[in-house]
């Protein structure tokens, strides 16, 4: 189900009931649960999240000005933003910026997308291509590069990625403001993607680690935030991509806020511009 018509059903409850009362909320919780869980967000997540909407939603006195009906809509949307985290800020000024992330999560995409952001911001954007293992990677950035017209680093048939990156950083950084690296990706997190990765974080070191996850792995987005977080010492944020036709962009945003990383933007279409900051008031707002 798609989720903001899961929350607009939960929502209905309350809106369409003759009474406020604890039943009227209790049946919007069950909606609720239903609609989180089929978006894959994680079950205990969710039950403890509705047993808190039930408590604040019943005993809180509403605010002045405030009817129960309007109380309780108030209280579902708080909760659903915290589980959500908080609003990012992106920093506008010159920076490194590491993108990490498993093959097929949009990274490459991702690449393009943030320098179209930082160039709307009138800052100066260039790209390194480091994803030294998929083939074709190098050309994919180089034309997303030419399209969002940044500059661009990279040497095609050149395996060593961490080479790549201090050339690349070298080249770069006088004459750019923001300089982005697309580091390789892996069918999987295994330990040679760690040790790559740490190495190529010791020569960029980067002001941003930015791993990007698909909304499509659902939950599993919170484990690899997790694992990358522990390869490269912390992530500074998370893109989600793929929100737009992904039926469990609930548990990927939710999984990765639990894992104490922050997501910072969401990929919202294939196209550059299909991308934004991620704000979880907004979200929640849009959502309804
Ligand atoms: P990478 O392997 O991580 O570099 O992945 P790519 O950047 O090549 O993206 C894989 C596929 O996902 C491509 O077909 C992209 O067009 C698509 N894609 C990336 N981000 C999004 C998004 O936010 N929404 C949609 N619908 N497709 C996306």
């Amino acid at each position: 189900m798609d989720l903001g018509k899961g929350i607009r059903a939960a929502l209905a409850k309350i809106t369409g009931a003759t009474l406020v009362d604890e039943k009227a909320v209790k049946e919007l919780t069950r909606e609720l649960q239903r609609a989180l869980i089929s978006n894959d967000v994680n079950v205990k997540l969710v039950l403890e999240l509705t047993k808190k909407i039930e408590k604040r939603a019943i005993e809180e006195k509403p605010l002045a000005g405030f009817s129960l009906r309007e109380h309780v809509i108030k209280v579902v949307f708080e909760e659903l933003q915290k589980l959500l985290g908080e609003k990012y800020e992106p920093k506008l000024g010159k920076q490194r910026i590491l993108l990490c992330g498993l093959f097929g999560a949009g990274k490459s995409t991702s690449v393009a997308k943030i320098a179209k952001f930082y160039q709307g911001k009138g800052l100066r954007v260039a790209v390194i291509a480091a994803d030294v293992h998929r083939p074709a990677a190098f050309d994919q950035l180089k034309q997303l590069s030419e399209l969002v017209k940044t500059g661009f680093y990279g040497v095609k048939g050149e395996k060593n990625a961490v080479k790549i990156a201090q050339d690349g950083r070298k080249a770069l950084e006088k004459e750019y403001d923001v300089v982005i690296l697309d580091s390789a990706g892996r069918s999987g997190f295994d330990e040679e993607l760690v040790r790559e990765l740490r190495e190529v974080n010791n020569v960029f070191a980067p002001d941003e680690k930015i791993l990007v996850v698909s909304a499509d792995v659902g939950q599993v987005a919170g484990k690899q935030a997790q694992q990358f977080s522990e390869a490269l010492g912390g992530l500074t944020g998370v893109i989600v991509t793929k929100m737009d036709g992904s039926g469990k962009g609930g548990g990927a945003l939710s999984s990765v806020a639990v894992s104490g990383s922050k997501i910072a933007f969401i990929g919202t279409g294939e196209k550059p511009t299909d991308f934004e900051v991620f704000d979880a008031e907004k979200f929640v707002g849009n959502l309804v």
